[in-house]
């Protein structure tokens, strides 16, 4: 919490700063949620059995890139959000947008989504050439040994790979050795910026969420990725305790951004099910963002 005090300052003012009174209008749901789609260890169908034992009265499954787990059986669908969390970069640093309310598989960004992977693979052929240009014996099947689930492919998988070989002693040595962003093994990626994922989740329909603001590099990035037309900021996820919560809830009103929470469920967690408390209007609110950008886009 150190580092956002100033963004309180800057963005909230101290002044204005209190906790989120205590309310009763809360609902257990669950909006952010990973199945083996993506890098999550549940099917979407255990996943599924999960939420209804729970009772979730809201959830979306957003795996990293994709909606290979839509659609839900039809007695869950009135509870989800369609939903996924996409990868971008924003000045340089990863930024996660979980989008909402995308309907249609082939949308423009589904379809660019779809190349990106695609292109992940390619790109993953050049570094091996690279490499074996270098004399490093190693081939595509020893990096795809490496995928599980239904992960995309990437350089941890190429650097376990060369590790699994005995070519480096840990995954660190293969970054520095040779696949770091200046190494002579790396190939760059072209990835979308957080602006041009906004804008085309827009564009298909959707509305656009900062997903963990916690983690982002730099706290001025909350403001920033509002600038480029955020809708809304997960203020409810394990990074963020009570007093970052209801900062973020602050900054929410007072832009009159979204909010949304979640567990970012990958796997089960001892001291935690699934399912987080979130104000019933919060969730009118995403619902009502959803039908009028439908609306807009179609
Ligand atoms: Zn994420
Ligand atoms: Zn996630």
């Amino acid at each position: 919490m150190a580092g956002w005090a100033w963004f309180l300052e800057a963005f909230i003012g101290f002044e204005s700063y209190r906790p989120a009174p205590p309310n009763t209008k809360c609902m257990l749901c669950d909006l952010h949620l990973h199945t083996t789609k993506s890098d999550g260890v549940w099917a979407p169908e255990r996943l599924l059995e999960e939420v209804q034992a729970r009772g979730l009265e809201c959830f979306s499954i957003t795996d990293h890139d994709c909606m290979d787990a839509y659609p839900v059986p039809a007695d869950l669908r009135e509870r989800c959000i369609p939903g996924l969390e996409v990868d971008s970069h924003h000045v340089g640093h990863t930024v996660h947008i979980l989008a909402y309310g995308i309907a249609d598989p082939g949308c423009e960004l589904m379809c660019r989504l779809r190349t990106q992977r695609e292109n992940r693979v390619e790109r993953m052929h050049a570094m091996i050439l690279r490499l074996q240009r270098l004399r490093i014996e190693i081939t595509m099947a020893d990096v795809q040994a490496q995928v599980t689930g239904a992960s995309s492919l990437g350089r941890p998988h190429l650097a376990r790979a060369l590790v699994a070989k005995g070519l480096v002693q840990t995954v660190q040595e293969a970054f520095d050795r040779y696949i770091a962003d200046e190494g002579d093994g790396f190939v760059a990626l072209e990835r979308l910026t957080s602006g041009e994922i906004i804008a085309m989740i827009h564009r298909c329909g959707g509305v656009a969420v900062i997903a963990h603001p916690l983690r982002l590099r730099d706290p001025a990035h909350v403001h920033e990725l509002y600038e480029l037309g955020a809708d809304g900021v997960e203020a409810t996820h394990p990074t963020a305790d009570f007093a970052a919560q209801a900062m973020l809830r602050k900054f929410a009103l007072s832009r009159g951004l979204l909010l949304t929470g979640g567990t970012d469920f990958h796997y089960p967690v001892a001291e935690r099910g699934l399912g987080v408390e979130l104000e019933r209007a919060d969730i009118e609110a995403l619902r009502c963002a959803i039908e009028r950008r439908a609306r807009v886009g179609s």
